[in-house]
């Protein structure tokens, strides 16, 4: 056997990443990210605008979770402004409220996020 210096086993090459609000892993292309630029906190729907980013699950709950608990804030390091936040509340009312049976233990997860 070789041992590697990484970690992880080479076998999936989907990167994973965490949704800031659940906590729940996911390869990156099931979440949505956030990302700090130069004009705002703003959805990036692409994945590929430069700055700091962060992930969230497609569905309101985690959403609204994360600018509720400011886990958004953490996860970006800046405060954000009325503006991001309502472009993000706005961007939030478009999606699914949750999948299935993932809100109750999403909301019992929150006081533990800190
Ligand atoms: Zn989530």
């Amino acid at each position: 056997m070789m041992a590697k210096t990484s970690k992880q086993p080479r076998k999936r090459t989907i990167p994973q990443r965490t949704c800031i609000a659940c906590r729940e892993q996911e390869g990156k292309r099931a979440l949505v990210r956030v990302v700090r630029s130069a004009s705002g906190v703003e959805v990036d729907p692409t994945g590929k605008l430069s700055g700091r980013g962060a992930y969230l699950h497609p569905r309101r709950g985690c959403w609204e979770s994360a600018l509720e608990s400011r886990g958004l804030q953490r996860a970006l390091r800046t405060a954000l402004t009325a503006e991001d936040i309502t472009r993000l509340r706005v961007f939030a009312q478009g999606l699914p409220v949750a999948e299935e049976d993932e809100a109750t233990e999403t909301e019992s997860r929150l006081g533990a996020i800190d």
